[in-house]
């Protein structure tokens, strides 16, 4: 996963783009970029880092020039950490198209064979994003007259869902045009666009989560619907098109899980109130399943599982304290490579507070179970603060397969709960009992918040992916590439990724 945001303002956009990717932080902490357009010129800074360490001087937001531009912050994805890859991408032709992509395509071997052969387009880094970025180029290349019409970027972008499978939300812009802002047809990642009113008239601005919009003072207008894209010129007309032929909308349930602010509201469903409501049935379950239960107190694991772990403390009638402080100056653990790393920085991370645990029956909650490294850490270190018994909770199901539509869950064989039941699980966690969200509940929870949406992408849980072009063989590639085997094998041969892939996929 990533973050991308878009402006077309009335005033230079430098100071907006590096607020508004400051608020998507919590999205990719790996790489930033920022590209600004000032008449026809172009300027971008992108590299490694958080978004306050890569324009850390005055001069780096000077030389961003005006009111139009986008922006990205990047995920780590498996074992590709270059600044290359660091986005926006470019390519100049035609007009010059700047790309920022969140989400993964599914397909990018066959499209990458393809423009090759049949556009004439090289991709030299082992990005999808770039082969997104020139998927779309190619096919507003073949439309567009001299002069661009919005009905050309329509038909990119439909000409683009045609040949595009897996996840996308993406923002463009196009050099002297304006900013495009698109969704896949099953709009599994999401992104907003809204408005905020000048002197001079209205400012745009397309981001992933709402929550952007809000810290820079603009209106949360609407979603961009699966399928659809949102035009916005230079001259401030916005230009609305749904461009795939069958959308069919099943958004990533993980969103809500994990990954989004609890203060966003993605496709009009609250993220703050989706995870009270998984901590309402999560409580509603342990009521059910264990209705003599022990538990002293409730505790969660900062900072996502607070919002589902105090409501679960309520509805149970049981205290809720915050039992460990987390230390804020240090980076998520999920995203260290190597095991020993992971292990380590949970200690780092966060420290007990010994009297919410001594002689306790504690139960700790946390949003998702993944690799278990935090998990098993986590419930050693309540033991050794004193507790006498150490329950745990997760306000989703066991997450049995990975990701592949840009999170970067880590292969099968490394999720702890994949092929393993639930008895096996508490032995390997080190709890006295472990409860899991159903999955059932879990939907449940989102889809209350807009019972429209009759369908949730919840592959990590059940293995069934929306684009259905998921089988055995992608998975197996999959495996090959990210487990922290081959991210090892690739950095202690110094191989390149595109050789090692190369070497996967023959
Ligand atoms: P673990 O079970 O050790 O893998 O850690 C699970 C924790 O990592 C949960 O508390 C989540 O808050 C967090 N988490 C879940 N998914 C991700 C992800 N894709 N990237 C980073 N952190 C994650």
């Amino acid at each position: 996963m990533c973050g991308i945001a878009g402006i077309v303002s009335h005033s230079p956009v430098n100071q907006d783009l590096f607020d508004a990717l400051t608020v998507l932080q919590h999205r990719g902490q790996d790489a930033a970029g920022i590209i600004t357009m000032d008449g026809s010129r172009l300027f971008l800074r992108k590299a490694m880092g958080l978004v306050r360490d890569v324009f850390y001087t005055d001069e780096h937001m000077a030389r961003l020039r005006g009111n139009c531009g986008i922006g990205h912050v990047r995920y780590p994805t498996a074992g590709v950490s270059t600044s290359a890859e660091a986005q926006p991408l470019y390519t100049n032709t035609p007009f010059g198209i700047s790309l920022a992509h969140n989400g993964n395509l599914t397909n990018t071997e066959a499209l990458k064979a393809d423009l090759y052969a049949e556009d004439r387009r090289h991709i030299n880094t082992d990005s999808d994003s770039e082969v997104l970025l020139n998927i779309f180029a190619h096919e507003l290349g073949e439309l567009a007259g001299t002069r661009l019409v919005p009905t050309d970027v329509f038909e990119a972008v439909a000409g683009l869902h045609r040949r595009a499978r897996g996840a996308y939300a993406c923002v463009a812009m196009i050099t002297g045009y304006g900013i495009v802002g698109f969704r896949d047809p099953n709009g599994i990642r999401p992104v907003v666009y809204g408005r905020r009113k000048s002197e001079a008239g209205w400012d745009y601005m397309i981001a992933s989560e709402s929550v952007a919009l809000d810290v820079l003072g603009f209106d949360l207008v609407s979603d961009i619907k699966p399928g659809e894209a949102v035009y916005i010129t230079l001259d401030g007309q916005i230009h609305v098109r749904q461009c795939a032929a069958n959308p069919e909308h099943a958004p990533c349930i993980f969103e809500h899980v994990y990954l989004a602010r609890p203060d966003s509201v993605i496709d009009d469903i609250y993220v703050y109130k989706a995870r009270l409501r998984m901590g309402e049935k999560l409580a509603d379950k342990i009521l059910r399943d264990w209705p003599d239960h022990d538990i002293d107190v409730v505790i969660p694991i900062p900072d996502t599982s607070r919002v589902a772990g105090a409501e679960l403390a309520v509805r149970l009638g049981v205290t809720y304290r915050e039992g460990f402080i987390k230390n804020r100056y240090i980076g998520r653990t999920f995203i260290m490579p190597g095991q020993a790393q992971r292990k380590k920085s949970v200690r780092q991370k966060l420290n007990p507070v010994d009297i919410e645990f001594k002689g306790k029956n504690v139960l700790l909650v946390d949003d998702s179970i993944v690799r278990g490294t935090t998990s098993q850490e986590i419930i050693q270190m309540a033991r050794e603060a004193g507790a006498r018994k150490v329950y745990f909770a997760s306000a989703a199901p066991p997450v049995r397969f990975p990701n592949v539509y840009g999170i970067d869950m880590p292969t099968s064989t490394e999720l702890i709960a994949h092929g393993r039941d639930h008895g096996e699980l508490e032995r390997l966690l080190g709890a006295d009992r472990v409860i899991y969200q159903d999955l059932q509940d879990l939907i449940d929870a989102v889809q209350e918040g807009n019972p429209d949406i009759a369908r949730f992408d919840c592959s990590v849980f059940d293995g069934q992916y929306v684009t259905q072009d998921i089988g055995p063989d992608y998975l197996s590639q999959l495996e090959l590439f990210r487990s922290d085997a081959a991210k090892e094998a690739r950095r202690s041969a110094g191989q390149s990724v595109i050789e090692l892939h190369n070497a996967a996929t023959g």
